[in-house]
C-alpha cells in the first residue's frame, strides 16, 4: 500500500498509481464502517500497513519544521527543509494531495471517539506543535510555494530593472546549464553583510540564485547576496533603493561576468550564446565605395519612434541614414554617405534593446 511517489516539486506529471491507492482506501472504508468487526478489522490492516503515518508525515505535512525553518529569515534553514521536503515523498500535485485528504478523512470518519482521541494525540497535537504560527496577519500558508512552477526573486528595493534581466538570463536554457556547469577553482571570498556571511564572487552568486530558480521548493528567491558581490563604480554594494537603466546594467553584467568566466571551463560562454557580428558601412554618394567595420555585439538597440514593429526597426537599421558633408576616404571629397548597419552573423540568442528614450538637441 505504501508506494514511494514518483511526483516532484514543480513539475506536472501526477502520479497515477498513488492517486489509485488512495481512491481504494477511500471507497472501502465507507464500506465497512457499517459493521463494527468489519471495520476493526480494516483499521487494522490500515495501522499495519502505516498508511495514515505515511500520509501525515511523508505525503502532505511537514513534522519538525520549527526546529529547521526560519520563516522570516528566508535562511539556509529553509533551503534544508526544502531537501527534507524533497528527500521525503510528497505528493506535489493538487490531485494527489486530494486524494491523499480524502482518504484520511474517511479514516477518520471510521474512529470511534477514543480511537479518534488517539488519532488527535498521534497525529494533529506534534503537527500543531511543529508548524510555527504566523508572526503577523494576512498570512497565506499557500504562498510559501512555487507559482505556476516557477520560483520568483524578490525585489528589495527597486531593483526591478536588474530583477527582470536576470530571469530572462535564466530562461536562456543553454546559457543556465552551461553557466551552472562552469569549473570555477577561484577560493571562496567570504564577507560579512548585514549579520549574513556572503561569498563576495559575482560568478557564484549567480549560480547560486540560478540554482534556486530551477530546484527550490521555495516562492521566491532573495538576491541579496548578489546585490552585494555586484559592486558599483566606487566598490561599494549594489545600492538597491536607486532604479537603474536595465541596458546599462546588462553591459556592465556582462563585462565582469566574462572576466570571471576567463578562467573556468566556459570562457566563451556570453560570446556562444549572445554574440553576434555586426557590420557597419559607409557608403558614398559620390564615388560609391563602401567601407566596412566588424564588431562584434551582445545587444541590438532598435528605435522604437515612428517604427511599426520590431521588423521596419530592424529594416531602418539595415537601410541607414545619410550623413551630410562627410570627408571620405577614397576619393578624398566632402560629400554625402550613407551609414547602415547589417547583422553579419547573428547570435544564438538575440537581445534586442528598444531604445524608447530619443535624444534631441532641442530639448536639452
Ligand atoms: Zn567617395
Amino acid at each position: 500500500m505504501l508506494h514511494n511517489s514518483t511526483e516532484r516539486s514543480g513539475e506536472i506529471y501526477i502520479d497515477s498509481t498513488r492517486v489509485g491507492l488512495f481512491e481504494i482506501v477511500a471507497v472501502i472504508l465507507p464500506l465497512v464502517k457499517k459493521d463494527d468487526e468489519h471495520r476493526r478489522q480494516a483499521l487494522a490492516i490500515v495501522d499495519q500497513t502505516g498508511l495514515i503515518e505515511h500520509i501525515h508525515r511523508d505525503c502532505l505535512f511537514y513534522y519538525g519544521g520549527n526546529q529547521e525553518i526560519e520563516q522570516d529569515k528566508g535562511g539556509d534553514g529553509e533551503a534544508a527543509a526544502e531537501d527534507a521536503n524533497e528527500a521525503t515523498k510528497r505528493c506535489y500535485t493538487a490531485a494527489a494531495r486530494k486524494a491523499a485528504y480524502t482518504a484520511l478523512n474517511e479514516y477518520q470518519s471510521c474512529l470511534e471517539p477514543k480511537e479518534m482521541a488517539e488519532y488527535l494525540q498521534g497525529y494533529i497535537v506534534p503537527l500543531l506543535k511543529d508548524v510555527a504560527r504566523p508572526k503577523k496577519w494576512k498570512h497565506q500558508p499557500s504562498a510559501k510555494g512555487r507559482v505556476h512552477g516557477h520560483c520568483g526573486l524578490i525585489n528589495p528595493g527597486c531593483i526591478c530593472y536588474m530583477i527582470s534581466m536576470l530571469q530572462q538570463f535564466f530562461l536562456v536554457p543553454q546559457f543556465r546549464y552551461q553557466l551552472l556547469r562552469a569549473e570555477d577553482d577561484t577560493p571562496e571570498n567570504l564577507a560579512e553583510y548585514k549579520g549574513d556571511v556572503i561569498d563576495d564572487n559575482l560568478l557564484r552568486q549567480l549560480r547560486r540564485l540560478f540554482g534556486y530558480l530551477e530546484l527550490s521548493a521555495r516562492r521566491a528567491y532573495d538576491p541579496k547576496p548578489l546585490c552585494f558581490s555586484f559592486k558599483e563604480f566606487d566598490g561599494t554594494p549594489t545600492k538597491i533603493g536607486e532604479q537603474k537603466d536595465s541596458q546599462e546594467f546588462l553591459n556592465i553584467f556582462f563585462d565582469r561576468l566574462e572576466t570571471q568566466l576567463k578562467p573556468t571551463s566556459q570562457r566563451h560562454l556570453l560570446r556562444d550564446v549572445f554574440a553576434g557580428n555586426q557590420c557597419t558601412q559607409l557608403i558614398c554618394a559620390s564615388c560609391g565605395k563602401v567601407k566596412s567595420r566588424m564588431e562584434l555585439f551582445y545587444t541590438l538597440s532598435l528605435q522604437v519612434k515612428g517604427s511599426a514593429g520590431i521588423y521596419d526597426s530592424l529594416g531602418q537599421l539595415a537601410k541607414g541614414q545619410t550623413i551630410e558633408d562627410f570627408n571620405c576616404d577614397f576619393c578624398n571629397q566632402r560629400t554625402n554617405v550613407v551609414r547602415r548597419q547589417l547583422l553579419a552573423d547573428t547570435p544564438n540568442t538575440l537581445v534586442v534593446h528598444l531604445q524608447r528614450i530619443v535624444f534631441s538637441f532641442d530639448t536639452l
